[in-house]
């Protein structure tokens, strides 16, 4: 029989990756769609293949209780990635936290009430793994595993990362309640690769246009990342949708690298077609610089200089992903932007 599955988050730059993959399995999948009125939210997603017969949407937002239950009922399965990503904020509580944590109790409220639901799949993020860079240092661990909880970040410092942890330890506390449903957390690393999605906020899109755009061109920080292609992040969530036997939590990162790497790549297939940083930005002058990228001296204090380490090895024996390798993700992404 075909298998029903509910995307929060189905019309952003991962989501629209796992509806295709869904849609191109067969199937069936329900979206969420803030406004019908916003149709260049999902109008993309009305263009992929088997979306006339599989795919259904219907308006919710995370913060509207109960907003998800009619869609949950019938469904096998919940992957919840609705919630926001983004670095322009106002207010942390308002815009990053309540929408992460409020969403979480909502959504996986629905799939508790629903009589179908049996496993839920929460996009998390290696965010909700560490806060800060230096955490390897002060925890003196040589990788961050899945073990790792992030404990550094709050409303004031890093609220981003905050607002992932906070949500979710809720689904795990809401998880442990009950017994109707199984989860399964992916935490991925900074994502990059070509979008689907028509007007995604998602900050990986942001970044990517800063740096060719020459935000960047005096000098990149010395910041490390993990990162991973965004085509591999949805074959993640399916993964752990279609194995019963997984569960916990899984980073999901294809290696670290910095900004120079990362600058490196770009340079070597697109000779001289972007504004790049030529050097590393010094770190005392990163301190006077920071604020007027949106970044505090103190995440300049406690990440720039601090290369990190992810063990991904459950990600690649236990869910079975295979990664694309980050030079290809790199390249497929700046072709997208040079495109449109
Ligand atoms: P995105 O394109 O901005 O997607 C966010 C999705 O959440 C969109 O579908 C958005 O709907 C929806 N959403 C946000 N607030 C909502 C609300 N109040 N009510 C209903 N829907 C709401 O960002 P993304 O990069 O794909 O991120 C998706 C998920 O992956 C997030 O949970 C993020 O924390 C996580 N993640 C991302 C990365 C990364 O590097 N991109 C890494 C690790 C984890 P609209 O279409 O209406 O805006």
């Amino acid at each position: 029989m075909t298998k029903t599955i509910l995307v929060t988050g189905g019309t952003g730059y991962i989501g629209s990756w796992v509806v295709k993959e869904l849609l191109e399995k067969g199937y069936r999948v329900r979206v969420p769609v803030r406004s019908f009125n916003r149709k260049d939210k999902y109008l993309h997603l009305q263009n992929l293949p088997n979306s006339t017969n599989l795919l259904e949407l219907f308006e919710a937002d995370l913060l509207i209780h109960g907003a998800f239950d009619k869609a949950a009922e019938g469904a096998d399965a919940i992957i919840h990635m609705a919630s926001p990503f983004t670095l322009r904020f106002k207010d942390p509580q308002r815009d990053l936290v309540d929408p992460a944590v409020k969403g979480t109790r909502n959504v996986l409220g629905a799939a508790s009430k629903s009589s179908t639901v049996k496993r839920v799949v929460l996009t998390s993020s290696v965010a909700a793994v560490h806060g800060d860079n230096i955490d390897m240092v002060e925890q003196r661990l040589s990788e961050f595993t899945e073990e790792n909880y992030n404990t550094t970040s709050s409303l004031k410092h890093q609220p981003y990362s905050f607002s992932k942890v906070q949500a979710e330890r809720e689904a795990w506390r809401i998880n442990a309640e009950q017994s109707k449903w199984e989860l399964v957390v992916i935490n991925p690393a900074l994502v990059l690769g070509p979008s689907l999605a028509g007007n995604s906020n998602s900050e990986s899109l942001q970044i990517m246009k800063d740096l060719i755009s020459g935000k960047y061109r005096f000098g990149a920080p010395d910041l490390y990342f993990g990162f991973v292609d965004v085509r591999d992040v949805a074959k993640a969530h399916v993964l752990a949708l279609e194995n019963p036997s997984v569960s916990g939590r899984f980073i999901i990162a294809e290696r670290v690298a910095n900004f120079m790497e990362l600058v490196a790549i770009i340079n070597n297939k697109f000779p001289g077609q972007f504004k790049l940083p030529k050097m590393v930005a010094p770190k005392w002058l990163l301190y006077f610089v920071s604020p007027l990228f949106g970044l505090s001296p103190r995440f300049v204090a406690r990440n720039v200089g601090y290369r990190i380490a992810f063990n991904t090895s459950r990600s690649r024996h236990e869910l079975g992903l295979g990664y694309t390798p980050f030079e290809h993700t790199v390249v497929d992404m700046v072709n997208q932007f040079k495109k449109n």
